[in-house]
């Protein structure tokens, strides 16, 4: 079980309520999620302008990540504990999910930490199709 006001204070945030409901959120999607489904599930707990503010702080803090699947919204996962995480977005049913690539992380948190310059963001993003989609 995740402590998620854990997660928040390791990010130096205070677990306000509203932040928790974020995190919940994004945990419960299970996989990226955009602005727009977030304030599906959380209905009328939250205004849109509160969530964009909290999501990202959330960036900010590395609580959370946000990355581009070529969609027009941005989308938004937990970090998990790891700086940089990648991503796969299957071309055929277009769903993207994180890859819980713990190894691969660290291993480019590493590889990063050899570069002169301080890298704030890195996005990976896997492209192909997912084992739902390769059964036709
Ligand atoms: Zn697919
Ligand atoms: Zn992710």
């Amino acid at each position: 079980m995740i402590d998620w006001k854990d997660m928040l204070a390791r990010g130096g945030l205070a677990a306000t309520e509203k932040r928790l409901l974020v995190v919940h959120a994004l945990a419960e999607a299970g996989a990226p999620a955009t602005p727009q489904e977030l304030l599906a599930v959380l209905g009328a707990k939250l205004n849109r302008v509160t969530l964009y503010r909290i999501l990202d702080l959330l960036v900010e803090h590395r609580v959370a990540a946000r990355h581009n699947a070529g969609e027009r919204a941005f989308r938004y996962c937990l970090s998990a504990g790891h700086e940089h995480h990648a991503h796969f977005t299957c071309s055929r049913c277009g769903h993207t999910e994180c890859l819980d690539s713990g190894q691969f992380g660290d291993g480019l948190s590493a590889l990063l930490s050899h570069l002169p310059m301080r890298v704030d963001t890195a996005e990976i993003r896997f492209g192909g199709v997912c084992r739902g989609c390769q059964g036709g």
